[in-house]
């Protein structure tokens, strides 16, 4: 719960206002695990919060490590969150939906079909319960779900990882990505400071929709003439995520329609290599063709990077969570 709401909550129990700035210091600096732990709330208090109130607190099922120290964890029901430590971060990859509806057709997870929102404790829950909490410097809404089709729930656990009130973290820590469902996006790009990235794959708008059914109800040339009129030249940072598929994707052309479509705006492209899954009838491209089509868009004034892979033999790279235990 957000400050606001826990205002709410203590406002119908007759507690004092200031309770609620008590209550969230307990869940979210101190991280306590029960209602009883919070001393300086009366006794009183803590019964009557307990006869209608839980913290949402539940370690996950399983964890599976991967060789390059990458971590996949499991919670009931079928969420899945991914720990990627690297040299000087650790990255938490979080899910927001169980399954998701967008049936992006290279993802595994959109094959799956929809099984339900996450709440906003759901989504903190992956970070608060895994042992290396601590450790994490960002948080990227890249795992299960559409984070634009369960906005509410997902600017909520933003509002908690970033408030004063909350964990404090700075906004640059957070990257949401979206495949671009214009009427959530514009919400959250007024409402939050977070990064966003934007899964964009193939600017030929034909070939985009084969992979992406989201492309008919919101084309990439709505979604970036709606980004267009955001500025970002300051903190916030734009991103278009780019996999690479053999044969479909990756050619010079490809790479020239995107530097002509991304047309000056102020971004930077992630090509990511394909992860092959029987599921998918795609192939991974060949490193000589990413470079070329990395080179391409340098040298054409758009900043594009490779992003490492991890995780693929634990099934936690990207497009391969399926929430099987
Ligand atoms: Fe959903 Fe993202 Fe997979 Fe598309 S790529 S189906 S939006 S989880």
């Amino acid at each position: 719960m957000t400050l606001a709401q826990l205002q709410e909550l203590c406002a119908g129990l007759g507690f004092p206002r200031f309770t609620a700035k008590q209550i969230c210091d307990w869940l979210y600096r101190k991280r306590v695990d029960s209602i009883d732990a919070m001393t300086n709330l009366s006794l009183a208090q803590r019964a009557r919060l307990n006869e209608i109130a839980y913290i949402g607190r539940e370690t996950p099922v399983r964890c599976q490590c991967s060789t390059d120290g990458t971590k996949k964890y499991l919670f009931e029901p079928g969420i899945e969150a991914v720990f990627i430590p690297d040299d000087d971060r650790a990255t938490l990859c979080v899910s927001c939906q169980r399954g998701c509806k967008m049936g992006c057709r290279f993802c595994v997870t959109g094959q799956q079909g929809f099984h339900g929102h996450l709440s906003a404790g759901d989504i903190l829950n992956q970070l608060f319960s895994i042992p290396e909490f601590d450790q994490l410097t960002n948080v990227v809404f890249m795992g299960m779900g559409e984070p634009m089709d369960n906005l509410d729930a997902v600017l909520d656990a933003c509002s908690v990882l970033t408030s004063d009130w909350g964990l404090g973290w700075s906004p640059k820590r957070i990257t949401v990505s979206t495949v671009g469902i214009i009427p959530g996006l514009k919400r959250f790009l007024d409402e939050s400071q977070c990064h966003l990235a934007v899964s964009l794959h193939n600017a030929v708008p034909q070939e985009r929709l084969l992979m992406m059914p989201v492309q008919k109800a919101f084309p990439l040339s709505e979604v970036l003439a709606l980004l267009r009129k955001y500025d970002w030249s300051g903190q916030r940072r734009l991103s278009f995520e780019y996999t690479m598929f053999r044969g479909i994707n990756d050619d010079l052309a490809h790479a020239q329609k995107l530097v002509d479509t991304l047309n000056g705006l102020d971004c930077r492209v992630n090509l990511i290599r394909f992860h092959e899954s029987p599921e998918a009838p795609y192939k991974t491209s060949m490193p000589s063709t990413i470079l070329a089509f990395q080179n391409y868009l340098n040298g054409h004034g758009v900043i594009c990077t490779l992003r490492a892979s991890r995780g693929q033999d634990i099934d936690a790279a990207c497009g391969l969570l399926a929430g099987k235990n």
